[in-house]
């Protein structure tokens, strides 16, 4: 049966409301994948409840809609625990910023056993269940344990690091393991691809059945990677609109004489930001004819911010922005426009295009799409640049932007002298280059191509070579 006739059921942390636009990529994106077929959407509600696990739905056209509330002590624990101050931090390269702590990880395992036993009810034989991200690893091994055969795929939205680091995070090998009870793992870039099958290697020492499909523990996982990407043609379908419009003409009017750079992201350590407002500054230090021009607007949106590093980082931030206008700025020109937080998806396709460079240097990025928004809604005949950091997934595709490492500032601020100062002509046949990338993998194209690997994928009962001890088999 292919993908097209089956059902899909898509489980993430969070539920989006596929009618709004406003949801974010990944809603966004799922959201898509579900509409027009008939399609089951499972998560947390994203309410704290007095006790965890009562089961809500509802039914959107033909997309029915389930979700549990968590308590205080399993969304602590989870939620900002283990997912986002452990998995998160480690798998960014930031072992530094990650807690492990026992508490996070047994409500990690209990919520995801409870996602699977209030799934596992509303589940049909021969529906594609597609788990996201790193929230939910261990989802389809209580799946399985408590008997489901379906197909599971797994996609994992952030890098997965090199073993080397892989191996620092406690209870690596009961987390990794866990994978092999989906029938595909995808991952975002080859990279990724590579440590998958590097640690797979030297860790479990996994059989290579193939380039992408590894034996151990009596199971059989098949690891690839699939590049996320944008609606391209979506995207730049808000740019005439209204928001989009009004943002261009004030920008305009209130920026005639200045070149603007232009960073979006969520407040995050990984973005890398502290680094970037260096590398501008070092710009206006090392080439003082950017002064009084070069204007850098950064929209950061509030994120986890009960989480401490959260917090740190905000500080620093406004901190570096103070320090540098209060430097360099003038009666009638301020080098940095910092708002903290989230721009209306509508406007920002205007405030892309308004923009000469956009500065994408994230010291680490599974993906990163604002990349792609930028290069989406650039005038053909006039584009801007992209200046981007090699260690984002989204350079693996990309490669016509201006790469950088974020962690050498003298570097960037070189790159980004370049980028404000580039010729036409390259400017033009760079984006041509980026532009066709980014079209020919789109988001649609992403899903489909999961889609069908995983219908395509041997059937889980026929193929496991379970041995008696294995727990993923117990009740499989
Ligand atoms: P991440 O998933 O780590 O946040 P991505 O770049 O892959 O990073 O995706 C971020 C998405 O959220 C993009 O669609 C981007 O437009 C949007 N976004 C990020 N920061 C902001 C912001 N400050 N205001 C509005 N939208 C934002």
């Amino acid at each position: 049966m292919s993908a097209r006739q089956r059902r899909l059921v898509v489980v993430s942390n969070r539920v989006g409301d596929p009618r709004k636009a406003a949801a974010g990529g990944l809603a966004v994106a799922l959201g898509d994948a579900l509409s027009g077929t008939e399609g089951l959407w499972f998560g947390w509600s994203g309410q704290i409840a007095e006790a965890s696990g009562e089961l809500k739905q509802r039914q959107l056209g033909r997309l029915q809609i389930a979700t549990i509330d968590l308590d205080q002590a399993d969304h602590d624990g989870y939620y900002l625990g283990h997912s986002n101050q452990a998995l998160w931090p480690s798998f960014h390269s930031r072992l530094d910023l990650a807690s492990f702590e026992t508490g996070f990880v047994t409500a990690y395992e209990r919520v995801n056993r409870l996602f699977a036993r209030k799934l596992a009810p509303l589940l049909r034989p021969d529906d594609l269940i597609w788990v996201h991200d790193y929230h939910l690893i261990p989802l389809a091994e209580e799946l399985r344990r408590i008997g489901c055969k379906q197909r599971i795929g797994f996609f994992l939205h952030i890098p997965l690091p090199a073993p080397a680091l892989l191996t620092a995070i406690p209870g690596h090998e009961q987390l990794v393991r866990s994978l092999f009870a989906y029938d595909l793992v995808g991952l975002q870039s080859r990279s990724d691809a590579e440590h998958f099958a590097l640690y797979a290697r030297s860790e479990l020492q996994a059989e290579a059945l193939d380039d992408d499909r590894f034996a151990s523990f009596g199971r059989e996982v098949q690891v690839r990677s699939f590049p996320i990407g944008i609606d391209v043609e979506a995207f730049r379908n808000l740019l005439p609109q209204r928001e989009s419009q009004e943002t261009m003409l004030m920008l305009r009017q209130q920026y005639a004489k200045r070149r603007l750079l232009v960073g979006v992201d969520r407040l995050d350590y990984s973005k890398g930001l502290p680094q970037r407002f260096r590398a501008f500054r070092e710009l206006l230090a090392n080439y003082p004819e950017n002064r009084m021009s070069a204007t850098l607007i950064q929209v950061a949106s509030p994120t986890r911010e009960s989480v401490h590093a959260y917090e740190d980082i905000r500080h620093e931030l406004e901190h570096l922005a103070g320090e540098i206008n209060g430097t360099y700025g003038e009666l009638d020109w301020m080098p940095i426009r910092y708002m903290h937080r989230t721009f209306s998806r509508r406007r920002l396709p205007g405030l892309y295009r308004m923009a000469r460079v956009a500065l994408v240097t994230p010291l680490r990025d599974g993906m990163n799409l604002v990349a792609k928004e930028y290069v989406a809604v650039q005038d053909e005949a006039d584009p801007g640049v992209l200046v981007l950091s090699r260690f984002a997934g989204a350079a693996e595709q990309m490669r016509e932007a201006l790469l950088v490492n974020p962690y050498d500032v003298p570097a960037t601020a070189q790159a980004i002298q370049r980028a404000l100062h580039m010729p036409l002509g390259e400017r033009r046949e760079r984006h041509a280059a980026l532009l066709a990338s980014i079209t020919r993998e789109s988001a649609s194209q992403w899903r489909q191509n999961f889609l069908d690997a995983l219908a395509a994928a041997p059937a889980s009962t026929q193929r496991r070579r379970e041995p008696a001890d294995d727990p993923l088999s117990a009740s499989a």
